[in-house]
């Protein structure tokens, strides 16, 4: 079911978005050669306990998870595409990280991603989150009310595919709201002018990834992490996003 929110309630939701948007950014700055996935875990847990927020991942149990998530924070490395499930790892020099967070503050939920290089980076890498975050502008520049959810959809996909790459459909962004994952769907490819209208007070998370080489995923024997199937990087940004007669407001902004 779609679900649309009155203005008051998309204000309602603009702290948690602030929340999550500070979380990533704190994170952006502790990420570093040498720092551990179990740790940038524990530095976001601690800032959900002290603020007062729930996790949506550490019960997370969807049908293809083979566990309840049991972190806080998605961790994808390198050829980790999504579902990053984080280990006992320290990143290495030229990391590519992707970080993948998402929690509820007084009811209301908030969903960002971002991707980042530690040490020092590969041209290729950086062209790759580069055109990650190409693909997620165009996409929330194509969320206006009267437009469709396929012209985001292209919006997105034509990025990629000018950038040579192809698009995995399976999974992309969602509608957001008092839970993490709700309708409607946001694929990362598609048709202008076609799929659900974009009508003022919907709520959803844009989330473009993209791999160098391929468009095909696998899953960890960790039961959660999704990896290329060509072992090529992959870069993954996501924003939540409201629909307003006056343009798209990204909830989850980081100053
Ligand atoms: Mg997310």
């Amino acid at each position: 079911m779609i679900e649309l929110r009155t203005p008051a309630e998309l204000d309602a939701m603009r702290p948690v978005g602030q929340f999550v948007a500070s979380v990533l950014t704190a994170l952006a700055e502790k990420a570093d050669v040498g720092v551990n996935l179990l740790e940038l875990d524990a530095f976001a847990h601690a800032m959900i306990r002290e603020r007062g927020a729930e996790s949506c991942y550490i019960d997370y149990h969807p049908s293809f998870g083979a566990m309840p998530f049991g972190k806080v924070l998605c961790t994808s490395v390198n050829d980790a595409a999504l579902h990053g499930l984080p280990h006992d790892y320290a990143l290495q020099d030229g990391d590519l990280v992707s970080l993948d967070f998402a929690v509820s503050v007084d009811g209301w939920v908030a969903d960002s991603a971002i991707s980042l290089v530690v040490g020092t980076p590969r041209p290729e890498d950086l062209a790759l989150i580069e055109t990650t975050e190409r693909a997620l502008a165009a996409g929330i520049a194509a969320a206006q009310a009267g437009n469709r959810m396929g012209d985001v959809s292209a919006a997105i996909g034509d990025v990629a595919h000018a950038a040579g790459l192809s698009v995995n459909t399976d999974f992309g962004g969602h509608g957001v709201g008092r839970t993490m994952h709700g309708d409607p769907h946001v694929p990362n490819d598609g048709r202008p002018r076609r799929g659900y209208p974009l009508k003022p007070g919907l709520v959803f998370a844009i989330e473009p990834w993209f791999m160098h080489g391929t468009d095909q995923i696998f899953t960890d024997p960790d039961g959660w992490t999704l990896r290329s199937l060509d072992g090529s990087r992959s870069a993954h940004v996501e924003h939540t996003i409201a629909i307003t007669n006056d343009g798209p407001i990204v909830l989850t902004a980081r100053p």
